[in-house]
């Protein structure tokens, strides 16, 4: 396997301490300069992308009729921000979003890199994809109205360079979202804790998924204004399938709207161009 060494992908120093020692691919640091948590070295991205095989997907396949409503849920917030028609959802997995958006009368595009995925939606969806990286499919100036990334930037080795590109894409007005979980999860940290009496890992090889980032609210705002977005609002996205995670999720938003920290599982980011 290659690793590539890099620097902070938000500001682009080399000065960390670290967090996490788990091996050659899991050795996550902090930048001590604008906070970022990331993996480094990293593995080559042909490396990252032969992980999503069908094994990887079967899981969130099998569980797509049962999630359509989370996913007409998830995208009605969307649209809370911007109803438009043109619709790119970068890495788009298993094509569960492109699907409820298209039944929602949204242009619906897509970026996959991964073989499996692509075919699966071709067949099931009857949705062509662009394989490759964003970059890669070379969309026009100022052509969607909302570029999406569900649970994607925390996977790849460039984020900085994907919310670059998602920007000349975006209409002037357009609607940039983000899914990501949060490294700030502490009520589940804390339950962790107490159950499991040791501290949770920010990655252990139990982990299907493999994270290179991981991000705050705190950071996420910092990549954003790298890239030339200012955020609208932060939210929780709270559409999980355990009943556990889902109750603690609900708490963690209530605690959200009264103090304002942001402890939930996974974060959402509403943006648009500076
Ligand atoms: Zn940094």
């Amino acid at each position: 396997m290659k690793y590539r060494y890099v620097n902070c992908n938000i500001c682009g120093e080399d000065k960390t301490i670290v967090l996490q020692d788990a091996g050659p691919l899991f050795k996550i640091v902090k930048c001590k300069n604008c906070g970022l948590v990331y993996v480094n070295p990293q593995p080559d991205e042909k490396e990252l992308s032969r992980r999503y095989n069908q094994e990887y997907y079967s899981l969130s396949i099998a569980n797509n009729n049962l999630r359509l409503n989370s996913w007409r849920r998830r995208l009605k917030k969307i649209e809370r921000y911007k109803k438009g028609k043109k619709l790119l959802d970068v890495g788009c997995g298993s094509g569960i979003f492109l699907y409820i958006a298209k039944e929602h009368n949204w242009q619906v595009y897509g970026t996959e890199v991964s073989d499996y995925a692509i075919d699966y939606v071709k067949h099931k969806f009857a949705i062509d994809l662009f394989q490759g990286k964003l970059r890669q499919a070379n969309f026009s100036d100022n052509f969607f109205d909302v570029v999406s990334f569900w649970h994607v930037l925390e996977h790849i080795t460039d984020p900085l360079d994907n919310l670059v590109e998602a920007r000349r894409i975006l209409k002037p007005d357009g609607l940039l979202f983000i899914a990501t979980p949060s490294i700030n999860n502490y009520i589940y940290k804390i339950l962790y804790m107490i159950f499991k009496l040791k501290r949770p890992k920010l990655f252990s090889n139990v982990n299907k998924e493999v994270h290179i980032y991981y991000f705050s609210e705190h950071t996420m705002k910092e990549l954003l204004k790298e890239a030339g977005f200012e955020v609208i609002r932060f939210d929780i996205d709270r559409e999980r399938i355990f009943t556990g995670e889902r109750i603690l999720d609900n708490f963690a938003w209530g605690l959200y709207q009264i103090l304002r920290i942001n402890f939930g599982l996974a974060l959402e980011v509403y943006a648009k161009k500076r």
